[in-house]
């Protein structure tokens, strides 16, 4: 199944077109990662297929759902359900714990689960680190919180920006299997946008985003 399908999406922001003539299918089990120059539209594209952005033309069904149509509190529902964002700026909330973090989407979900949480915690890294907050972590430690989060309630389908901008290669490999393993093990889709050549030699495909369209690598 499709679980991302996307038609001729064009964005512009203002009078500048970002990108056009976007079309990409990952279907359930697939690992994509999207690659391309710095500007290009990589998280752009990303925050639109979330729905966090809005698209100025095309079709967009992610999980069966048009989300370019719905309003924000259903963009949001199918969100929580279905999907894991990793934010290139990891968003992280600066009063919650790592652990609080991390719960937080199976608390919205109304499935608390802090046995998943403690794993999830565990496959990342940071048991140790649970009880501290935000302001006490490094960015790499912080990038490890945010996959953590956007993991934990195994999501549909994955978008990850730039997930290992901030880990050392060690780290950065761990990362990338794991999103790696719930792709294999979950049957999730993941698209990965990434300036890493590991992390796209992982996938099982790489696409390079142009200002027209997104092709083969
Ligand atoms: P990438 O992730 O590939 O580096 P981005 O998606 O961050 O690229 O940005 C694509 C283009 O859109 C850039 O030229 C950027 O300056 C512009 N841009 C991104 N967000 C906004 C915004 N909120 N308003 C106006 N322009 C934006
Ligand atoms: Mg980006």
């Amino acid at each position: 199944m499709a679980l991302l399908e996307a038609r001729g999406l064009a964005k512009r922001y203002g009078e500048t077109p970002v990108f056009a003539g976007i079309d990409l299918d990952v279907e359930a089990g697939e690992f994509v990662a999207i690659v391309g120059e710095s500007g290009v539209g990589k998280s752009t594209l990303l925050n639109c297929i979330a729905g966090l952005d809005r698209i100025d033309a095309g079709t967009l069904r992610v999980c069966g759902e048009a989300i370019a149509t719905l309003d924000e509190a259903g963009a949001a529902r199918l969100r929580r359900r279905a999907m894991g964002f990793v934010f290139q700026a990891f968003h992280v909330l600066p009063y919650l714990s790592v652990f609080h973090n991390v719960a937080l989407p199976l608390l919205l979900l109304g499935q608390p689960d802090a046995g998943r949480v403690n794993a999830m915690l565990d496959a990342v890294g940071l048991r140790d680190l649970a009880a501290r907050l935000p302001q006490q972590l490094s960015g790499g430690q912080m990038q490890r919180v945010a996959i953590a989060r956007a993991l934990v309630h195994r999501p549909a389908l994955i978008l990850a920006d730039e997930p290992t901008g901030n880990l050392d290669p060690t780290t950065a490999e761990r990362i990338i299997e794991l999103l790696a393993a719930q792709v294999r093990h979950e049957g999730a889709a993941c698209v990965l946008a990434t300036h890493s050549r590991m992390a796209a030699a992982r996938a099982d495909r790489v696409l390079t985003l142009t200002a027209t369209g997104i092709v083969p690598a």
